[in-house]
């Protein structure tokens, strides 16, 4: 899947003859690409005149992600479009599948027509075919739920990483496994099933924040992980299940206060210990949680110095691997850690006053401290969106099950 609009090559016969559908069809498609978001490559649009012919069609070609091809009766004669159909399998061979072609058959053009035409050694007829309907000026609605599924591949994502590895372990499941989920997430079926685990991924990732009694969400990761390759299903439920059960603004609140100069503190509340660390997964957009460690309340005589250097240790272990270094050094790699890996988080869970987490802001400018309160907290001191309790039960037990279940621990 690529991001952005699809671009679609229409290949169809230029012939002028009056009420023939051939322009007809021409005009209607291109007017159905544009409406469907996509961008349509039709060689009147990019030719001028006097410019050769075929290179230049063949180049834009090469751009395109799909192709539609008007099989009207003067195509099947058209040695323009006989080369186009050729490059269109070509390039649908040489992607794989990717590129996508979409014959639609215009009447009085048959099947048997274009079998015997010249057209035949093609073989479009191997591949699903639209049918234009006779006195229809609009496209046929097969082809219009085509070019919706190619519109919803390329549309821009809003997580590509997440994305990315979500639909690689999905691709890995049971085609079956694959076909099932995608029906209990009521994606509408598709003639592209190659891009299925693209589909399915999408709606996984989707914002489920309330788990209902036949939870799509819940069905559909029982129906794929047991066919998942085992080292993949732990890392399937860590990317879906907080990104569908938190709310992507509480994702957003994080990185905001993650990517401010200074001050990065952020409060939330949850009953359950798991939550923050799920609340940390889910606004990380990069394929690995941010790196965090929660410290322990240490001795109660020395209790500011003892967080202050466990926060150190910790620091120093994840940016400098273990290597002592100058407080300048840890402030570099600190940097350095952020533009690659994400911010880090500190997970303050037991009370402490106004004055130490001043302190610690100092100590620790760049880092983002998550201090977590409990339900019975004052609302007016948190910064980000917080699950309702109900939310935060349907997240922690979808989570715990899956992972019982598939993940091999929790
Ligand atoms: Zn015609």
């Amino acid at each position: 899947m690529r991001s952005g609009s699809p671009r679609i090559f229409v290949s169809y016969s230029a012939c002028k003859q009056p009420g023939c559908l051939c322009q007809a069809a021409r005009d209607s498609t291109v007017r159905l690409l544009e409406t469907t978001g996509c961008e349509p490559v039709v060689d009147q649009l990019f030719l001028e005149p006097g410019e050769p012919w075929h290179p230049r069609i063949l180049r834009e070609m090469l751009t395109c992600d799909a192709a539609v091809i008007l099989l009207s009766e003067h195509a099947l004669e058209s040695k323009y479009v006989h080369e186009e159909a050729i490059v269109c399998r070509l390039l649908a061979e040489y992607s794989d599948g990717r590129f996508a072609i979409l014959p639609v058959l215009i009447p009085p053009a048959t099947r048997a027509r274009l079998k015997e035409s010249p057209l035949g050694a093609v073989e479009l007829t191997d591949l699903q075919m639209a049918q234009w309907e006779s006195e229809q000026i609009s496209p046929p609605p097969a082809l219009k739920q085509a070019v919706g599924d190619l519109q919803l591949w390329h549309r821009v994502l809003p997580e590509p990483r997440i994305y990315e590895v979500v639909s690689k372990h999905v691709g890995q499941a049971h085609r079956h496994a694959i076909e099932d989920a995608a029906a209990m997430l009521e994606l509408p079926p598709t003639r592209w099933l190659r891009h299925l685990p693209d589909l399915v991924a999408v709606e996984l990732l989707k914002e489920r924040l309330v788990e209902t009694k036949a939870d799509p969400l819940r069905l559909a990761m029982k129906r794929l992980l047991p066919t998942v390759p085992a080292d993949g299903r732990r890392e399937l439920i860590e990317r879906v299940v907080p990104f569908a059960r938190i709310p992507t603004e509480t994702a957003r609140q994080l990185r905001h206060i993650a990517g401010q100069p200074t001050a990065r503190i952020a409060a939330i509340q949850a009953a359950h210990p798991l939550t923050p660390l799920l609340y940390l997964r889910r606004a990380s957009d990069f394929h690995h949680v941010w790196a965090h460690f929660e410290p322990s309340p240490g001795s109660p005589g020395n209790f500011a110095a003892d967080l202050v250097s466990q926060i150190r240790e910790f620091l120093v272990d994840t940016v400098s691997f273990g290597v002592p270094c100058t407080a300048q050094e840890l402030d570099e790699l600190l940097h350095q850690h952020e533009d690659e890996d994400g911010p880090i988080a500190i997970v303050i869970r037991f009370g402490i006053d106004v004055e130490l987490r001043d302190r610690l802001c100092r100590e620790f400018p760049t880092v983002l401290f998550l201090y977590v309160e409990d339900h019975r907290a004052q609302e007016d001191q948190l910064s980000v969106r917080t699950l309702a309790p109900a939310q935060e039960s349907a997240l922690i037990r979808t989570y715990n099950e899956l992972c019982r279940k598939f993940g091999g621990q929790a």
